[in-house]
Formats: C-alpha cells, structure tokens, sequence
C-alpha cells in the first residue's frame, strides 16, 4: 500500500531535483509504484510526471493534493533506471526530469497541449464565442486566436469565462494491423460451401482458404495469392463466418533480411582476448576491456563471440556503435549470427519504430542490442555483456542536457549487473589508452590483420610543392596516376574531403571582403545545389551575391572545396569513372547511405567520393586506393583534441583500403606535411603518436593529465554574459586549490550566434574536493538566470573548447 508518492514533475521553468509529495487516490494505492508516469495538479494545470518513491507517511504540516491519474500501468523505469538518474544528475549537473526522460524513446515523452476552454458562456461576447465550436474548446496555438482576440481571451480568463487547460497527449502510437480469425471448425467451412451457388467462386475461394486455416493469421497474408479482397472479408464477417480484430505489429525497422552466419575459428589473437572477456563473464566481475587493434584485425568477431557466450550464460548483450546510418555493415553481421534475437536503436528510425523496438527489449523479447549513444540506456534486464565499438568517437558525447558520455553510462551499468565491458578502438581514446597503461583497464591488442595484410602503404603528398602545377586544384599528380592506375584494372577507389572545419565561402578578389551572416561572426557556406549563401549555425539564408556589397566589385569567387566541385574535377579528369556522391546533400533522405553503400558494394560505381562520413566501417574488398584530398582542415581549429581527431579520421579511412587480397596504397595530400598528427598517421603508427600526443597533453594541463570542465554562458547583452562569468571565476578561485586552474572567460571560436553572445569559463583539476557540491548548486542557479536571457551549460570532459 503506497498513500502517498513522491514526483518528479516536468516543469520546464521550476525545475527542481526535489520530487513533490502526492497522496494517492485510495482506488490506486496499490497499483502505484515508483517508475510510472503519473498525471499530477502543478499550480493551476496538469503536469506529467515520474513517481519516484512511495511511503506511508504523510509529510507534517503540509496539504497534500492528489494526483490525478495513471499514464502506466506498469513501471516504465526500473529500479536500475531510478538509481542510473540519480548518479547522472551528479555527473551531467542536469535536472533530474532531463536525467528520466533520457532514457525513454521519444515517443513516450510527454507532451502538452494548450487549449482555452469555456466556463461561463453567457458572459462571452458574441463574436468570440463560435470560436469555441461544439465542443467548447479551443487550441490555443489556433491561428484564429489573434492577438485582439487573446486580450479577449484574458480578459475572460481574469473573470473565470474561461479557463486554459493542458492536455498531456503521448506520441507513441501502437501500430495496429487486422487480422482474421476463423470462427467455425474445417468441417463446418465445408459444409457452408456445399450449400451457395454454385457461381459464387469468390466465396467458394474464401471458405476454402478458411477450412484450411487452424489460427488467426493477419489479412494481408490471408488474402496473399487469393483472388480475395477486403470487401469479401467483410460480407464475411457480417455473415458470421469469421470476425476480424485489429492486432498490435511491431514495426519491422530492418529491411533486408541477412544470411545466417557462422563463428569461425579463431585465430591466437582473437583467441586470447575472447577467453579473457568471456571468463569475466562467467565470473561475473564488471572489467573493463581496452581492445586495441588495427583495422581489419578481427574485433568485430571477437565481439560476435563473447556476446554468443553472454546469451550462452541466459544473459543479455549490449552493443554502441558510432551512428548506424554509417555502418550498416555491422548491424548486418551482428543481425547474421544472432537474426531475431537482435533490436536496433538509433535516430535513423522513426519514432515509432524506435518505440517497437525499446518495447520488444523491455519484454524481453529481443536480447540483443545494438545502437547508436541513447541505446546505452536499453531497457534490457540481465546484462551480460556492453560493447562500445570505436570507443574514441565523439558521437558517444550527447551535447545538450544531460550531458553525459555513454562509456560512462556503460561502466556504471556494467557495475551494477557485474558484466565485463569491451572497448574497441584502433585508436583509442588518450583517455582509454592511458587507462589500460595504469592497469585501470585491461589491455588486449589484435596486431595484426586477419588477411595477413600488411597495413596499406601510405604516400605523404605535400601539395605547397604541386600548387599551380595540376590540372585540377585538389589532384596531386601523384593521386591522378594512381586513379587512372585502378580504374584501368577494374578496381575501386574511395576518396575523402575533409570537411571537418571547412567551408566553401564566398570572397572579394578586389577587397577581401568576405559575406557574414547578419546575425552570428561567421561567414556564410555557399550551397552550389540550391545557389544560396547559408549560415550553419543560425539557419540564415541569402541569394548569392552579384557583386561585392562593400566595393561594388563583381570578381566575386568562391574559395573552398566542395564534393560537387570535386565531382566535376573527378569527370574532368577521368570521364569514363562512375562516381558515386556521400555527403550531407545526397544523405538526406533516409536509407540514402545504405543504398549508396549497397551500390558502390556492387560495383556499380567506381569511385566513392565523401565525407568523413565513409571513413567508418567499410569492408569493400575491391577498394585498392583511399586518397585523402586534404588532410589537415581540422589541424587548425582551436581545440585541444584537433591532432587526435586528425589522426583517427585518417587512420580509420586508411583501413578501407587492401581490406581482401588485393594490397591497398593510401595517398594523403596535405599542406602541413610535418605536423605529427599527419607523419605518424602516414605510418600508421598509433603508438608513436600516443607517447607524443601525451606529451603535449602534459605540457598544456590536458587530458588525460587534468580533468576539464566547460562553462558556457551566452545572452543578448555581451556585458552581462561576462559579468555572469567572472561572478563564477571569483567564487572559484576561492573554492578551488592552487593545483587548479582557471581559463577565461574567453569569447568562444564563433561568439555571436544568432546575436546571442557566448563566452567560456574553463576549469582543469585533478582533485577538488568541493567543486561537485559548488557546481550542482551552479546548476539550480540557472534556472535563475535564465529569467535574465542568460543560458549556462555546464559540460563535464567536453569534447573540445
Ligand atoms: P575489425 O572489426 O577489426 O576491422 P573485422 O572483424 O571486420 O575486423 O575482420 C576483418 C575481416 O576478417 C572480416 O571480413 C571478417 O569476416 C574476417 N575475419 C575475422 N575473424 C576471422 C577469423 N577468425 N577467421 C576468418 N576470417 C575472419
Ligand atoms: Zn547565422
Ligand atoms: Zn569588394
């Protein structure tokens, strides 16, 4: 018996991590418990909220209200979950409700609807009234709510005419599809079917297709190879021969079925490293794994093996991968060795399918998992195993509230259902890396490639020396025979643009001048698809200037590359290759990646042009040549991870070539051909780079050596936004040891956005006993702030400044 619960509601602008106290309607006592959703009166409207502990007890002194009704009628957090919220909300510094929400799918997120209902119609003025309709209610986004009208409408609710409701309307919807379900014995089909007409071959048809069915079957398959249509279904069903009934259907988010695979044996690497993670399965003991090895060394099998020994041991199994638009390939294997037993999540799926999906998991009914970051909080019971492919991925961050990384997610689950941890990464994280140098982590490497391959030979191209010599601007001399080269013997090629920041822009050639965006410090990115000028951070668009607004000039050019720009290079160059096209124009629509994927698998193409997009988990075996059209746009941004970032994209676009028995060669053009990141990514030498990069981490106070700690805050006024952020520095100081140190307040890379100003505070510590509790109590403040326009983010370990 639960008379009294407590609730945390979901009021954007009072949060709190303190749950409110209901009583319980006496009906509902003993139904209600903690992780369901409940309806509860906040103020003057209804609220959702989730129940997260019931008592007996009534707090003193108080008076309680009741709370209203149900949304579940079974917990939709488990105790696993309730006790996950709580650690998030101290890692992340974000509002419990953000903490709780984060680990439902979209579709059961609550949401409200606003309407204006009427009370007292007799004292609404005649005009106004037939807005209400029948029903007496109205939408108050309704257009015909104008603002003269609205004064009406407040006026009135002043008087208490009308009152203004919300409705908490959930978005998931139940796909339902019908079904036939047969209502006489075989026998008495036949018996019906001696006594009609003798011409009435469709019924004759139907009650045949009726005796021989023993179960309901849904309509679709009823009626598939008949002459039957729906319209016969029903005279059926008001004959009384069968009744039809509408039955829940998962959406089925795979389209293509795969091929059952089997294990093959391993080989001494692999070996090694499965035996140590599936003894830690057996025994239960929550160990991280670092599983270290180059492309085309066989993790994927190892992580196909220990999930088959985890499901062996009637446990579950849990897989990230970065994005999965990127990496069909994967899901396909891990779909091939487990086939039903697999769920998928990730943001390419609609709302409901992601909704079927997390419901089979809840139910058990599917025990393997794999995703994209929010998968990390699948519902699965019994976890047995988490794998986090590309472990050194920037995708794993969430980068709005809560702010959380999932390996963080995935070692806190771990402990709490004692499985080991697999993390997987050529070239891991520094973090990750210097973790299992510490022991913290449990090294397993896989040198080698299974192929017996060596690792691609890579060719440093510097174009400052080819500048003004090409034929085309962005082809070496170098690259173009190679290219020819492979496209002579029938093999194919993937070629990447680095776009990492990179733009193309529109310049001046009389005076410089460079087209901003109006309203952020930024210049505008020329689309060539659509002839427009757009901003990539407020959304501003503008036609293409015909001549420069500040000199009048009409030498306006375009400087940067674009895919397009080298698609027409590439045709200039070789006009018989087939090209195929992967960037963020022709990814749009979903399933774009898998069909541009499936056709360069088939070779209808020969060469994959892209992105960093392709960079990640190819597996095309007829790809001899990756060239690398400009290697160092990244270097130059302002933040401490750009070497790293560097030197994982070209190493991971490295390994889609020579994947088979062919030998790959790999050219990178670059103009910093010195830079570290670059010469030992040419060498392929993760661990040269590792002591070096550590170095430098050293030198600057980075990480791994200091935990960081980012505070942005941003606001109309440049003023206030500072004088927010020195109030934090000056508190700081006084908090924090001198082994602390303090950045800021900078202004960020880009400080105006959309005329909102935003500066960084940056915090680097190895140990402060108090900052936790200062910087929860930051976060309650600002909820304050932001009654002043002033947003403040606190991000733990963020991924760059
Ligand atoms: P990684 O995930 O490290 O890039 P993969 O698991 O994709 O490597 O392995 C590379 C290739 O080798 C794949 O085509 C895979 O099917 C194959 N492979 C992996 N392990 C074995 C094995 N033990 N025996 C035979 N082939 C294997
Ligand atoms: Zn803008
Ligand atoms: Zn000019």
């Amino acid at each position: 018996m639960s008379k009294y619960v407590g609730v945390i509601v979901d009021v954007a602008t009072q949060q709190t991590n303190r749950p409110y106290t209901y009583r319980v309607p006496e009906e509902l006592t003993t139904v209600v418990a903690p992780g369901m959703r409940v309806e509860v009166p906040f103020g003057r409207r209804q609220v959702q909220g989730f129940v997260v502990e019931t008592t007996d007890q009534a707090p003193e002194g108080v008076k309680l209200r009741s709370l209203t009704r149900l949304v579940d009628v079974n917990p939709v957090l488990g105790e696993e979950q309730l006790q996950l919220a709580d650690w998030l909300v101290g890692q992340t510094f974000a509002f419990k409700i953000s903490c709780l929400q984060a680990m439902l799918p979209a579709a059961m997120r609550a949401q409200y609807q606003k309407t204006v209902v009427l009370v007292a119609p007799e004292k609404v003025p005649a005009d106004v009234r037939p807005l209400f309709g029948e029903k007496g209610e109205i939408a108050f986004d309704d257009d015909r709510l104008t603002p003269a009208v609205m004064r009406t409408i407040a006026e009135l609710q002043r008087s208490g005419a009308v009152k203004i409701v919300y409705h908490v309307t959930e978005r998931g919807r139940k796909k339902t599809v019908p079904q036939v379900v047969p209502c006489k014995t075989a026998a008495e089909y036949r018996e019906l079917a001696t006594h009609i007409r003798t011409n009435a071959v469709r019924q004759r048809e139907l009650l045949d297709r009726l005796a021989q069915l023993d179960a309901p079957v849904l309509q679709a398959d009823f009626l598939r190879g008949t002459h039957l249509t729906v319209a016969h279904l029903r005279t059926a069903e008001k004959q009384g021969w069968l009744t039809r009934k509408q039955v829940e259907q998962y959406r089925d988010p795979f389209n293509a079925p795969v091929k059952k695979t089997q294990a093959p044996p391993l080989m001494p690497d692999q070996e090694k490293a499965v035996t140590a993670i599936t003894a830690a399965e057996k025994a239960k003991t929550p160990t991280p794994f670092l599983l270290e090895g180059v492309t085309g060394s066989g993790k994927t099998e190892v992580y196909l093996q220990t999930i088959a020994a985890a499901l062996k041991y009637q446990r579950t199994a849990l897989m990230l991968v970065p994005e999965i638009a990127l990496t069909p390939q994967m899901v396909n294997r891990v779909r091939g060795r487990f086939g039903h037993q697999v769920a998928v999540l990730h943001s390419g799926l609609s709302v409901g399918e992601k909704y079927d999906e997390w419901r089979r998991i809840a139910r058990g009914e599917a025990q393997v998992v794999v995703g994209a970051r929010s998968a990390v909080f699948a519902p699965l019971k019994n976890i047995g195993i988490i794998i986090i492919d590309e472990e050194h991925e920037g995708s794993y961050k969430q980068d709005s509230m809560p702010r959380y990384h999932a390996r963080d997610v995935a070692l806190w689950r771990a402990r709490y259902h004692q499985c080991p941890v697999v993390l997987g990464s050529a070239t891991p994280a520094l973090e990750s890396r210097a973790r299992a140098q510490k022991g913290v982590y449990q090294w397993l490497r896989l040198p080698h490639r299974i192929n017996g391959q060596d690792l691609p030979r890579v060719q440093l191209v510097d174009m400052r020396r080819v500048m003004g010599k090409t034929q085309v601007a962005d082809f070496s001399p170098q690259l173009v025979t190679a290219l020819r080269e492979r496209l002579n013997r029938n093999e194919q090629v993937v070629l990447m643009l680095n776009r990492r920041g990179y733009a193309a822009f529109a310049m001046c050639r009389e005076c410089g001048f460079v087209v901003q965006c109006p309203n952020c410090d930024i210049s505008l990115t020329f689309h060539r698809d659509r002839q427009r000028m757009q901003c990539h951070y407020c959304g501003h668009e503008q036609p293409v200037p015909q001549k420069c607004p500040q000199c009048g000039s009409r030498y306006i050019g375009f400087y940067g590359t674009g895919t397009q720009k080298v698609a027409e290079e590439l045709h200039q160059l070789v006009p018989a290759a087939r090209v195929l096209r992967m960037d963020v124009d022709t990814t749009r629509r979903k399933g774009a990646h898998e069909r541009i994927l499936e056709q360069f698998g088939n070779h209808d193409a020969d060469v994959l042009l892209g992105t960093q997009m392709i960079a990640k988990g190819l597996d095309f075996p007829n790809v001899t040549l990756v060239g690398v059209l400009n290697a160092d746009t990244g270097l130059s941004l302002p933040d401490f991870r750009a070497s790293e970032r560097t030197f994982q994209l070209l190493t991971q676009v490295s390994g889609r070539a020579g994947r088979a028995d062919k030998a790959g060669e790999v050219i990178i053009q670059t103009f910093n051909p010195d830079h570290y990141a670059i010469q030992l990514a040419g060498k392929q030498d993760y661990e040269g780079f590792f002591v070096r990069e550590m170095q430098v981490r050293h030198q600057n106070d980075y990480p791994p050596y200091f935990y960081t700690i980012q505070l942005t805050a941003s606001g109309p006024k440049e003023a206030q936004v500072l004088r927010v952020l020195a109030k934090v520095r000056g508190e700081l100081t006084r908090l924090l040891s001198p082994q602390a140190r303090l950045l800021g307040p900078t202004p960020q890379m880009v400080t105006r956005v959309n005329n909102r100003y935003y500066y960084q505070l940056i915090i680097k510590y190895k140990q402060e006993p108090q900052l936790q509790a200062y910087l929860q109590k930051l976060a309650l403040r600002t909820q304050r702030l932001s009654r002043q326009q002033i947003q403040l983010t606190i991000d733990r370990d963020p991924q760059g400044f």
